[in-house]
């Protein structure tokens, strides 16, 4: 027997928002029922449901930041059990054979990992999190400790661990100087979880209209790109720079901000190439490198983290039929910071 739940979907790339159902399937054996809670809204959402990655089927419901409570479990799983407090990510499944998969990082799974949302899973497409629950296999759900509100919690599946991820890799910590373009839904929790490592971090944002903010989420410093002369006076100056942001930027600009073995990392996913001249990588023998979400193993590293150093994210929640509205500020850069839909407005 399936179960057959309310959602809200992008009816083409164009419409709004309209509440359809969806069904989800039977439990099996490690398999877990999720009563959805809370559902961030991630620019990834607006980039597939716009159509702006191509690919994109219809009708669509996005939502790969999910936090819930577990409602029943199959029969072998071990891992979670009713009522625990959960969340879901960016990815539902991966081939667990293959050698990324096997080293902890299912979302380069040689086979493809099976993504939340928009995966052509035995003839059909998976629908994600704006709904009113999801059933996921035991290995791909995580456990939210005690400490972050399930709403504060949700962004943390996708945002949180798209920063902690390159943060760790690239040695974010006591004595190296990190930079952050873009203060939206990933780059805030960008600078909580590098002021939490230790590291020294600057926000590049387009303005000093967030400066407030990014001071009080952790940053030391605070920089606007519309100034040139911002890239005047730290030239050469960051050992690790993560660009969070969804759109074009002069990828020259900013890597001529990079230190000796500095690593400029892609984690905004912008539409359109965007060139980069070799004489911005060849002085101070820099890095242009780029990181998509996190392993299993280090989303619950991450979450621990966060509960143990006190960190959610900043959140605005929206009922369900704020989503057109959302999106159109997430947009225009006017989201403090993350959009978080209240599930139980799905009715
Ligand atoms: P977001 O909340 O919209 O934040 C993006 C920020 O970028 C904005 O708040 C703004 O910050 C800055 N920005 C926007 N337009 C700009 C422009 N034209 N020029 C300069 N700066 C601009 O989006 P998000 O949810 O954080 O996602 C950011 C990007 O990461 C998206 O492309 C998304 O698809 C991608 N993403 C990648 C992964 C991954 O695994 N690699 C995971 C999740 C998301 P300021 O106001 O501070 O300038
Ligand atoms: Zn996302």
């Amino acid at each position: 027997m399936t179960t057959t739940v309310s959602a809200y979907a992008a009816p083409s790339a164009k419409a709004p928002f309209e509440k359809i159902t969806v069904t989800r399937r039977d439990l099996a054996p490690t398999d877990v029922l999720i009563d959805i809670k809370f559902a961030g809204i991630c620019h990834s959402d607006i980039h597939t449901v716009r159509d702006e990655w191509g690919a994109a089927s219809y009708p669509l419901v996005p939502g790969h930041e999910i936090a819930g409570l577990v409602a029943e479990v199959g029969s072998a799983v071990t891992k979670h059990a009713v009522g625990d407090r959960v969340g879901v990510g960016c990815m539902v499944d991966s081939c667990r054979e293959c050698v990324n998969c096997k080293a902890g990082e299912e979302q380069y799974c040689l086979a493809g990992n099976v993504g939340t949302y928009g995966s052509l899973v035995d003839g059909e497409v998976t629908q994600g999190g704006y709904s009113q629950a999801i059933v996921v296999d035991e290995a791909f759900v995580l456990g939210i400790p005690e400490g972050i509100e399930l709403d504060a919690a949700a962004p943390l599946l996708c945002a949180g661990i798209t920063l902690y991820s390159p943060l760790k890799h690239w040695g974010a910590g006591p004595g190296k100087r990190v930079a952050i373009i873009g203060l939206g839904g990933l780059g805030h929790m960008g600078v909580k979880i590098a002021h939490a490592l230790g590291a020294e971090v600057s926000v590049l944002s387009q303005s000093l209209k967030k400066q407030e903010d990014g001071l009080r989420l952790g940053a030391d410093h605070f920089f606007a790109t519309s100034d040139p002369a911002t890239f005047e006076q730290l030239a050469g100056s960051f050992d690790l720079i993560v660009n969070t942001v969804s759109a074009d930027l002069d990828m020259d600009a900013y890597l001529g901000l990079l230190a000796l073995d500095g690593t400029l990392v892609q984690v905004g996913a912008p539409e359109q190439p965007m060139p980069v001249a070799a004489f911005s990588l060849i002085p101070n023998r820099r890095s242009l490198a780029g990181s998509m979400i996190g392993g299993i193993a280090q989303t619950q590293e991450m979450l621990d983290f966060c509960a143990q150093h006190g960190l959610g994210s900043e959140i605005e929640v929206i009922s369900a039929d704020q989503i057109d509205e959302a999106y159109e500020r997430v947009v225009a850069s006017d989201v403090r910071y993350r959009f978080v839909i209240d599930v139980a407005t799905i009715t």
